[in-house]
């Protein structure tokens, strides 16, 4: 991804229960529960078929953040309040999830 379409800012409000996504040109805001539903890791997503493993139906309606970890400069680590960690949302990732949801 292009420098210059890195975001500036990456904020999560537990009490709006959103994570705000401040790119250059624009503001995303995902619910907290959309972010969840996305995750992509192995135990969410059959790394084979893609298929959805993750029943959206299983997360809690109250999930939360209870922090997050940039890596490197191309992703964020989320660390659920369900203890879920393992997912990984990069840049190009998070740019789509608006625009999928
Ligand atoms: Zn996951």
């Amino acid at each position: 991804m292009p420098e210059k379409l890195l975001p500036r800012d990456v904020k999560a409000s537990r009490q709006e229960r959103v994570v705000r996504v401040l790119w250059p040109d624009r503001e995303d805001v995902l619910p907290f529960i959309l972010l969840r539903a996305e995750c992509q890791c192995a135990h969410c997503v059959n790394e084979w078929t893609g298929e959805r493993i993750l029943d959206p139906a299983t997360i809690p309606a109250d999930i939360s953040i209870e922090r997050m970890e940039l890596v490197g400069n191309y992703a964020v680590r989320v660390y659920w309040s369900d203890g879920h960690q393992s997912g990984l949302y990069t840049w190009e990732r998070l740019r789509v999830l608006v625009a999928s949801s």
